[in-house]
């Protein structure tokens, strides 16, 4: 459990980083020491070499110089030096008493004959084994005894400066991850408020390294938009409440008046013609968000197919002639040459175009007209509804696709409609990958057009739409 926090992580393999560096960096003084004081130690050999070199150099008798005293015996035995020295046929010339008995005459095989000496090692003790050119053989040696006790300080020295260097380097490794956590701790701490309810609350950039400086950043984006999402989810709910309070008041209101006295038989039948009216007011509301929340879930099924816009657009124009003809709204439709072939589910797309041209008939005014083009363009294929109606003031334009947002709120709507069409139409726009437009002049008219993409569009809902409540 320890292990999963980053900073026991970062301190772990702080303290695995530093164990290597400094055992690698023990082991290398280690052997560099070792290998200078045997390099003193065989200078020191070989200089004491001279002396019984020139000792067995100076006893042959084939030098011919008899009248010459005998050579002195080396004497190295104060300086803890021992040496020995053969003849080339293999017999001893000389022997230091504190020479160990377990030193031999190695064979001339190894030893060079131009005075190079052989450096080894024998347990303790180090020697200098030489050849002379007449092949007499002289090794001169000495214990390492305490040089090794001295190695054995060195080491434990070290050892100990390294734990010494380990642990003061933890305890600061230590300090600094916790002084680099604490912004991290800082970011969880308002993340938890903000979770807790705190929603307006944001994560202070300000003072944060820049790579936790753009996480928070990141962070507050993703609050914004939660916190987007869940005012317009109390808005909705708010919304359809009020929508739905005005047909059940109608209800109880009308129902209460009649019945609080007989009434003729006409008066019932207004009363409940009224009843009607109010009923299906919340029918066509209920179903409206029905729509959008299957929309929004996905649930609602796409069944997209090869489809002519013209003939789409034909169909929804010829279901609201009725309604233009009662309005005494002329419809006009000038479809693209040739087939305008789109993968959308017609019913849905049918839908759409019968909520713009509602509302192009509904919002227009006397001596109006309708008309709707069909075409393509670089940016996909169209269909577009143009009027000639009150057109709708540029500050409405942004929030239009909004869910139950009117124009004019408080103006009774002419066809007792909550405000949800045009949510409707854009998120079903959304679903196929296309996207609805409006460009307006308030007293000249508004242009509406649903643009579809050329080619197929993934199946999976769009971000958008995954976030829930919108217009
Ligand atoms: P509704 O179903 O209530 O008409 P919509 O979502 O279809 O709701 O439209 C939202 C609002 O946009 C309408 O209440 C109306 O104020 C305005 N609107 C829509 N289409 C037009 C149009 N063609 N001309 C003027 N205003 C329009």
């Amino acid at each position: 459990m320890i292990l999963r926090s980053l900073r026991w992580q970062l301190q772990v393999w702080h303290a695995a980083l530093l164990v290597v560096v400094l055992a690698g960096f023990g082991v290398t003084a280690c052997q560099l020491q070792r290998a200078s004081r045997l390099r003193e130690i065989d200078r020191e050999l070989d200089s004491a070499a001279l002396e019984v070199l020139r000792f067995v150099h100076d006893r042959d008798p084939a030098r011919g110089r008899p009248e010459l005293p005998p050579p002195r015996r080396p004497r190295l035995g104060s300086a803890g030096i021992y040496f020995a020295a053969w003849a080339r046929d293999g017999s001893e010339i000389e022997r230091s008493p504190e020479a160990p008995g377990t030193l031999r005459h190695p064979g001339q095989a190894g030893l060079s004959p131009d005075r190079r000496p052989r450096h080894v090692t024998h347990g303790v003790h180090r020697e200098s084994w030489f050849r002379t050119p007449r092949g007499d053989v002289v090794v001169v040696g000495r214990s390492m005894a305490s040089d090794l006790e001295g190695f054995r300080h060195f080491a434990l020295g070290l050892a100990a400066a390294g734990l010494a260097v380990l642990v003061a380097a933890l305890a600061t490794g230590a300090a600094l991850a916790g002084r680099a956590m604490r912004p991290l701790e800082r970011i969880g701490e308002s993340a938890r408020r903000i979770a807790a309810g705190a929603h307006s609350e944001r994560i202070t950039t300000t003072g944060l390294p820049e790579e936790l400086a753009s996480l928070a950043g990141l962070l507050n984006e993703g609050f914004d938009q939660i916190e987007d999402t869940l005012a317009r989810q109390r808005r909705f709910t708010a919304d359809a409440s009020h929508e739905l309070r005005t047909p059940v008041s109608v209800l109880l209101t009308q129902t209460q008046a009649t019945l609080a006295h007989p009434r003729s038989e006409a008066e019932y039948r207004a009363t409940l013609e009224a009843c009607q009216r109010a009923a299906d007011r919340m029918r066509r509301l209920v179903e409206s968000m029905l729509v959008l929340a299957r929309l929004d879930s996905g649930e609602e099924p796409i069944r997209r197919e090869p489809a002519d816009l013209n003939a789409v657009a034909a169909e929804a124009i010829e279901s609201v002639l009725p309604l233009a003809r009662a309005h005494g709204i002329p419809l006009g439709f000038h479809p693209a040459p040739g087939p305008v072939e789109a993968t959308v589910d017609e019913v849905q797309v049918g839908q759409v175009l019968l909520n713009l041209l509602g509302n192009a008939i509904a919002y227009n005014r006397a001596g109006g007209s309708v008309e709707v083009t069909t075409g393509r363009s670089e940016t996909g294929l169209f269909v577009r509804v143009s009027d000639t109606g009150i057109g709708i003031a540029p500050d409405h334009l942004p929030r239009l696709f909004d869910r139950f947002y009117r124009v004019d709120g408080s103006r009774a709507n002419p066809r007792g409609h909550a405000g949800l069409g045009l949510a409707i139409s854009s998120k079903i726009l959304q679903h196929h990958g296309g996207r609805i437009t409006v460009e307006s002049e308030p007293g000249k008219g508004s242009v509406f057009t649903a643009w579809f993409p050329v080619t197929a569009p993934r199946e999976e809902p769009s971000r958008e739409d995954r976030r829930g409540v919108s217009g």
